[in-house]
This record gives C-alpha cells, sequence and structure tokens, in this order.
C-alpha cells in the first residue's frame, strides 16, 4: 500500500511541476500564497496544500466551458423566493473523466499534508474508480446539498462514505461549479435573495468580504460565488440583534471576524475598504488561520 501511495504522490507531483508551468505567469493568488509562506513560517503546511489544490483547480477550470446557463424568469423567481439556488446538476459543465481525475488529484493532496487518513484516502480512491458509483453518488450529493429540487436534506452521502469525502467532493466539483457562478453572477438579479447559503449552489459560505462601498458579500464554500448581504446578520442562524454578534479584526485590520452568539459559528471577512487588492478568498483563508485560532479559543465554530 505505501508503494502505491508514494507512486500516487509522486505522479501528482510530476503532473503540479509540468513543464507548462514554467511558461506561464504564476497567478497572483500564487505570488500572494508564497508570500504568506515567507512572512508566516508556521503556516507554511497550509500554504503548500493550497498550493497544490489552487494550481489543480485552476489547470482543470481553464478546460471547462463556461456554460450558458437558460434560466427562465418566473422559474427564477419561485426559486428564489423559496431560497433555492439556480444551478440544477445538468447545468454543470461535468465531463466525468477530467471530474475523476481532479478527485483522485484532490485527495492524493489531502492525504499528503495529512488532511485525511490513509484508510480514508483509499476508500476515497475505490470510489473513484467505479464510475457507476461515483457518478449517481455525486449527482445526488449535489441535488440534495443544493436544495434546487427543494429536497435539502441530510442523507447526502451513503452510510459508510469515508469521513472525508465530503470534503474531496467539495474541492473537485469546485473548478466545474465555479465555472456556474461566473457565468451567472453578471447577469442575475440577487436583489431579492436575502438568505445566508448560496444562490447559485446552495452551499453555505466560508468567508466574506466588505466592498469599498461599505456592504458585506459573503462567498461560497463550494462555487465561490459571491452574494451581498446584511452586515450584522448571522449567515448561518438568521440571528440580526447586534448585541448578539461579536467581531474583531485582526492586528493589521485587514481582517474581521464576526461571530453570533446564537449558534456559536463565525464568519471570517476581508476588509477591501482602503485595501491595496481585491479580496482572493483561496489566499484569505490561509492568511487568516490565526483568526480561525482566536475565534475556537472564545468557542466558536467555523
Ligand atoms: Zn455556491
Ligand atoms: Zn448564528
Amino acid at each position: 500500500m505505501l508503494t502505491h501511495l508514494r507512486r500516487a504522490a509522486l505522479q501528482c507531483q510530476v503532473m503540479s511541476d509540468h513543464p507548462v508551468r514554467a511558461q506561464r505567469a504564476e497567478s497572483r493568488e500564487v505570488v500572494e500564497l508564497k508570500q504568506i509562506r515567507t512572512n508566516q513560517p508556521d503556516l507554511a503546511d497550509a500554504v503548500e496544500m493550497q498550493l497544490g489544490l489552487v494550481e489543480m483547480q485552476r489547470r482543470v477550470q481553464s478546460r471547462v466551458p463556461l456554460p450558458w446557463i437558460q434560466v427562465d424568469a418566473s422559474w427564477l423567481r419561485d426559486q428564489q423566493a423559496a431560497g433555492r439556488p439556480i444551478v440544477r446538476f445538468a447545468d454543470i459543465p461535468l465531463e466525468w473523466s477530467d471530474f475523476r481525475l481532479t478527485f483522485r488529484q484532490t485527495a492524493d493532496i489531502l492525504r499528503r499534508y495529512e488532511a485525511i487518513e490513509p484508510a480514508e484516502h483509499e476508500a476515497i480512491l475505490a470510489l473513484g474508480r467505479e464510475s457507476n458509483v461515483l457518478e449517481p453518488l455525486v449527482a445526488r450529493w449535489y441535488t440534495v446539498t443544493s436544495g434546487v429540487d427543494g429536497e435539502k436534506g441530510r442523507d447526502s452521502l451513503p452510510a459508510n462514505s469515508p469521513s472525508g469525502l465530503e470534503q474531496v467532493l467539495v474541492l473537485a466539483l469546485r473548478p466545474f461549479l465555479a465555472r456556474c457562478a461566473e457565468s451567472l453572477i453578471q447577469r442575475t438579479d440577487l436583489s431579492a435573495w436575502h438568505h445566508g447559503h448560496c444562490p447559485f449552489c446552495g452551499w453555505e459560505p466560508d468567508f466574506a468580504v466588505i466592498t469599498p462601498g461599505a456592504e458585506r458579500h459573503l462567498i461560497c464554500g463550494r462555487c465561490l460565488g459571491q452574494w451581498p448581504f446584511a452586515p450584522h446578520t448571522c449567515p448561518f442562524c438568521a440571528n440580526d440583534d447586534r448585541s448578539r454578534i461579536v467581531s474583531f479584526t485582526s492586528r493589521d485590520g485587514r481582517y474581521r471576524v464576526y461571530a453570533c452568539d446564537g449558534c456559536r459559528r463565525y464568519i471570517k471577512a476581508y476588509d477591501a475598504r482602503n485595501a491595496a487588492r481585491p479580496v482572493m478568498v483561496l489566499v484569505d483563508s490561509i492568511a487568516t488561520l490565526p483568526l480561525d485560532a482566536a475565534a475556537m479559543q472564545r468557542g466558536y465554530t467555523g
């Protein structure tokens, strides 16, 4: 098994060190992540893992066509009124062989940085090899967790699924779903959407940004879509009693945490007012790991 894992890791290494990368300028995200590694050496492992994921996702995403999602206006109104998102499973430009590769490489990266256990990794790879099992599993997981058909529920994965599976699915589906959000974000009226979950894929927000105009936008933890949300309302339980929202900033004032005394959850935000660059969620979520520690120390969960 060791040999197998080593081979998988090596294969992944070879792919991520493909010469194509040398011909291409490093993305702003990669530059910023490397800067964090230099300035905060204790975050080096987290940065390395994120670099692996970012590069892999960028490679896949560049191959995924921008979908044209045709949405009927009255259907959209009904969806929004019911708190349901827009993207149906069939709308996702999913190419299964590409997805299986992304799924396997994601599992390999998580294993390499010990974010999942060896046994879970094995079980996840085994699932990835069985397309007749994986494909319906992904379709059902997306449909149930998005709530797009109104059947939002808890049994989104089969019983006895490996515990890291959902994390791998979220990351592996991202390059495909992100293209959906990209295609919809400019032409969708979100003024009627006041929910704490994503209007595109129905997932929870994982981060937020305070815009230069002092609005707060939430950022989806799955498709990275953004939507405006009341600045002092908890996206997880809708608590809008300001006296029960605790807020504190990082020492440099770039980041803020909003923690809810109703449900004890928190969300982090990048303050883009007077900032040198826009929010980069894949960078900022790593730069703010010390804030997670601070929030957890105060008894809140992410
Ligand atoms: Zn989303
Ligand atoms: Zn709450």
